[in-house]
């Protein structure tokens, strides 16, 4: 199949204040489509004064914003949610070539799940009831949620369209502006999206800015005139976020890394287990946070396991993004790739087997890109580095165990809690496992889940927060009592 053709612009601004405008300086960064280099679009490298432009605007619009009421909102949420459907086919093609994804899982799960957002935050909005109490026969307490203000954004490459959305419909629905910067890899479907909803949005309610994290990422989070800053990304530039916001003593929500520990008993489905191992590791190129990267496997079901991952490994479509059959496609850019076949050389080095993979993709027209085999890394311990450190590609490091507490404690041996799975057909284990494991999301018979509705979000240095919940109002907003006296007389204190 010959590369589709869509249409993109050639140059991208800066959405501010409703509309699209120039950066101040005029540097642009040119964006490549990673399955084969292709020059897609450029966008525009937001300066200092665009920053400052962008908050400024998000005041502007947030003084409006904050009066209207949640059915309003509700309204303005399912709008985009409308409008998402409508161009689902335009936005996926968008995400794959910008992002290297399989066009079946950006059609599929990528953009349905970023609209079913939008509308799960409508409707946690209008299902939202105030409270008001009698504390006692002369005084009412009413507590109302009340909005932030301005919110700074910050997003990763891995979901660029999905993860918008996380950090979009909550905020929308709680009454805050925004300010979002996109990864400076992966801008081009919330610059797209802009177009289509830019008249649904009141005016300076979302403002994007684009650039690198090391120049706009640095002014946003920095700014001082932000309310909160919820940030999507890697462990380490979590912490500078943490401590921008302690300077600028405002809250932060942080969605990190992990290196998930996706466990296999010798009672699971078999069947069931080679999809499940494929789902966590080989899904999204295995560049996602909770990739189920460190795979636990029974020592009754090991050798029968890794014969069949191995076969099912070697028959993965690696492809074209583009084609309707690829099931994995290219990594997100040459410093990925990198990166990942680097792991693979520190695995062998550690002593450890490569059992299948561990190179890049030559076949299905694969020459151009950033293409790299699905990967088992065998005959490997808890504590080599390729079983501590996210390696975000399709490499999974396998490890042997003998019973249930061994390996709760190896799946907890990880600075990491973000997620997990447990694969059974004993509900008593799965439920016992599941409890044991320090991680906020275990999956039980399944991998990779992400609805709205469901919260997801990281122990320990996998983040602080929870996101795709209702909850997460909670963080989006802040709380106002009003306290009532209806007596008529004095305190009688003085
Ligand atoms: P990254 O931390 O390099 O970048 C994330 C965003 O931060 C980008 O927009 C980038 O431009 C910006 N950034 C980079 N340096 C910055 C700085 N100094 N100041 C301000 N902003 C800066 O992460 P990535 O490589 O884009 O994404 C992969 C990481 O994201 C992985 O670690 C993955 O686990 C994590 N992730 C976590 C979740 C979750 O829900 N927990 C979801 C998706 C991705």
């Amino acid at each position: 199949m010959s590369k589709p053709k869509i249409n993109l612009d050639k140059k991208y601004g800066l959405f501010i204040g409703g509309e699209f405008v120039q950066g101040e300086s005029g540097e642009m960064l040119d964006v490549y489509c990673p399955a084969d280099g292709e020059l897609l679009s450029s966008i525009t490298q937001a300066s200092e004064k665009d920053v400052d432009n962008a908050v400024e605007a998000a005041w502007e619009g947030f003084k409006e914003y904050k009066k209207t009421n949640r059915y309003e909102r509700a309204k303005i949420l399912n709008k985009i949610a409308d409008i998402i459907d409508e161009n689902a086919e335009h936005l996926a093609m968008v995400e794959t070539l910008d992002n290297g994804k399989p066009i079946r899982e950006t059609r599929n799960i990528d953009i349905p799940l970023a609209s079913e957002h939008f509308r799960y935050f409508a409707g946690a909005i209008l299902a939202e009831e105030g409270t008001a109490n009698a504390i006692d026969e002369n005084t009412l307490s009413i507590v109302l949620r009340e909005p932030l203000g301005v919110v700074g954004q910050i997003i990763p490459w891995n979901f660029p369209f999905l993860m918008a959305a996380w950090k979009l419909s909550p905020a929308l629905a709680a009454g805050d502006a925004v300010v979002i910067k996109p990864s400076s890899t992966t801008s081009l479907s919330l610059l797209e999206l802009m177009k289509l909803i830019k008249d649904v949005v009141p005016k300076g309610v979302i403002n994007v800015i684009t650039g690198s994290g090391s120049k706009s990422g640095e002014y946003l989070q920095h700014h001082k005139g932000l309310s909160k800053l919820a940030f999507t990304g890697s462990t380490e530039v979590g912490y500078k976020i943490a401590s921008a916001a302690a300077d600028g003593l405002i809250p932060a929500t942080l969605e990190l890394g992990g290196k998930s520990a996706n466990i296999f008993f010798d009672d699971c489905d078999m069947d069931l287990a080679i999809d499940g191992l494929a789902m966590g590791i080989l899904f999204n190129q295995g560049q996602v946070c909770c990739a189920g990267s460190r795979v636990f496997v029974h020592e009754n079901i090991y050798d029968e396991f890794i014969e069949r991952a191995i076969k099912k490994f070697e028959n993965i479509k690696v492809g074209l993004p583009w084609e309707e059959d690829t099931q994995v496609g290219a990594q997100v850019n040459k410093a990925q790739i990198e990166k990942v076949l680097g792991y693979v050389e520190i695995a062998k080095k550690e002593g450890a087997t490569i059992a299948v993979g561990g190179e890049r993709a030559t076949k299905n027209g694969t020459e151009k890109g950033y293409f790299t085999m699905p990967t088992l890394i065998t005959n490997a311990s808890n504590d080599m580095k390729v079983a501590r450190e996210e390696i975000f590609g399709p490499v999974a490091v396998v490890i042997k165990f003998k019973d249930e507490d061994e390996v709760i404690k190896m799946a907890n041996d990880s600075e990491y809690g973000l997620a997990g799975a447990v694969w059974t057909k004993d509900i008593n284990r799965a439920i016992r496992v599941a409890r044991g494991i320090e991680t906020g999301r275990m999956w039980v018979n399944t991998y990779n889940q992400l609805p709205a509705g469901a919260p997801f979000g990281g122990y320990k240095k996998s983040g602080i927060g929870r996101e795709t919940h209702k909850m997460m109002l909670d963080a989006y907003s802040q709380v106002k009592n009003i306290f009532i006296n209806i007596s008529e007389k004095p305190s009688g204190l003085y």
